[in-house]
C-alpha cells in the first residue's frame, strides 16, 4: 500500500532544486529585521505576517512594476556581508526542513554592491552562509547541499565580468552561471562573450529564455550561446501542435530541445504570475511532461510566490493526477540536469532519491 501524495508526504519526499532566487526566497520577519540593521525605510509595513501576504499580493498583481518593487526591497536589505550571509543561511535551512536533498541558488551580485562590498567579498559572504546553513540543517537531521549559480543581468552588460566571478569561484561552491533580467529588447547573444569564455573554461550555464519571450530567445540561447540547460523554456510549446486527436507534432526546435534532453527550469507559480501560463491547469509542464522532455519543477521565487517546492508539487499533483513515479522522474531529472559532478550526481540519485520514492512506493 503506497503511501498518500499529500503536501505533507511531499514534504517528507527527497527533491532536487535547480532554479530558486536568493533574493526572492527571504522570510518576511528577516526583511523587517535587515531593514532595521541596515536602515532601510522603505518597507510597506514592519509587521512580518503583514508583509509576507503584501509580497504575494504584489507578485500576484499582474503589474510589472509591482511584482520588480517587491525586488527593490529584498535587495534594499541585502546589501551587507551579515545581511547576505544570514539570508543564505535562512534559505539553505528552510529548503532542508521542506526536504530538498540538492539545490542550486542563484543571485546576481552585482545587485549588492551599493554599501561598498566588492564582487568577490559578496560571493563569499553568501558561500559563508550556504555553509552555514547546511551545518545546522544537519544538525536538525536535514541533509542538504547548496551548490550557487552567479547572474548577470541582461540590462548591466556585466556578464562577462561575472562569468570571470563564476569561474573564480567554482571551486568554491559556485557551479554555474546565468543571465536574468528582461527578455524582450536583450537578446542572450548581447552577452556572446561572456558565453564564449565559460566554454573556453569547461564551465556550466543556465539562461533564463522563452519565460516572456518566444522562440527565437531559446533558439539563441542554445545555438550561439551554447545554454546547457534553459531557464522556464516555457515557449517551447509554441514549437508543439497539437492535434484534434491530441497527436502532438514537433517543430525542429522542440524536436532538438527533446533529443538533446535539454533541461527545462519550470516554475509553474511563477509563470502564473507572470502571465507566461494562464493556470496550474493549462501550464504547459503538462504537455511537455507527457511528451518526455527533460523536465524540472521548480520555485523560481518562494516569497513572491508564497510557495516552496513541495507546494509546487503538489499543484501539479492536483492539476495532472501525478503520483509518485512521476514525482520520482521530474527529481531524477533534475539530479541529472544539476552543475554538480556526475559522480556526486550519481549517488544522490542512487542512495538518496531512489530509496526515498521507494519507501514512499511500498
Ligand atoms: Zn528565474
Amino acid at each position: 500500500m503506497s503511501t498518500p501524495v499529500t503536501l505533507e508526504t511531499i514534504r517528507s519526499a527527497p527533491k532536487v532544486l535547480l532554479h530558486d532566487h536568493l533574493d526572492g526566497g527571504l522570510r518576511p520577519a528577516t526583511v523587517v529585521d535587515l531593514a532595521r540593521e541596515v536602515g532601510y525605510t522603505g518597507l510597506p509595513t514592519t509587521d512580518p505576517a503583514e508583509l509576507g501576504e503584501w509580497f504575494a499580493a504584489a507578485a500576484d498583481s499582474g503589474s510589472l512594476e509591482r511584482y520588480l518593487e517587491t525586488f527593490a526591497h529584498t535587495v534594499g536589505v541585502m546589501g551587507t556581508r551579515e545581511a547576505l550571509a544570514r539570508v543564505a543561511a535562512e534559505a539553505a535551512e528552510d529548503l532542508a526542513a521542506d526536504g530538498v536533498v540538492y539545490a542550486e541558488v542563484r543571485y546576481a551580485p552585482e545587485l549588492f554592491t551599493d554599501r561598498g562590498m566588492s564582487l568577490d567579498e559578496i560571493v563569499e559572504a553568501v558561500q559563508e552562509g550556504f555553509r552555514e546553513g547546511e551545518r545546522r540543517a544537519a544538525e536538525a537531521g536535514r541533509r542538504i547541499r547548496i551548490g550557487t549559480l552567479l547572474c548577470g543581468m541582461r540590462q548591466n552588460d556585466r556578464a562577462w565580468e561575472i562569468a570571470n566571478l563564476a569561474v573564480r569561484h567554482r571551486d568554491a561552491g559556485v557551479v554555474g552561471f546565468d543571465i536574468a533580467g528582461p527578455e524582450a529588447g536583450f537578446p542572450p547573444t548581447r552577452n556572446l562573450d561572456a558565453f564564449e569564455y565559460l566554454r573556453r573554461e569547461n564551465a556550466h550555464f543556465t539562461i533564463h529564455a522563452g519565460e516572456a519571450f518566444g522562440l527565437p530567445s531559446i533558439w539563441e540561447a542554445i545555438q550561439h550561446c551554447g545554454a546547457e540547460r534553459l531557464g522556464h523554456g516555457v515557449r517551447i510549446v509554441d514549437d508543439i501542435e497539437v492535434g484534434e486527436d491530441g497527436e502532438a507534432r514537433l517543430g525542429r526546435l522542440a524536436s532538438y530541445v527533446r533529443d538533446r534532453r535539454i533541461p527545462l527550469e519550470m516554475c509553474p507559480t511563477s509563470n502564473i504570475q507572470t502571465g507566461a501560463a494562464p493556470s496550474i491547469a493549462e501550464h504547459p509542464i503538462g504537455l511537455l511532461a507527457r511528451l518526455r522532455f527533460r523536465v524540472t519543477v521548480n520555485t523560481d521565487n518562494r516569497l513572491m510566490s508564497h510557495c516552496t517546492l513541495s507546494s509546487e508539487f503538489a499543484a501539479l499533483v492536483e492539476a495532472f493526477g501525478y503520483g509518485w513515479a512521476d514525482l520520482q522522474w521530474f527529481t531524477v531529472n533534475a539530479m541529472k540536469s544539476s552543475f554538480l559532478g556526475f559522480d556526486e550526481r550519481l549517488r544522490l540519485i542512487n542512495d538518496v532519491i531512489k530509496p526515498g520514492y521507494a519507501k514512499l512506493m511500498a
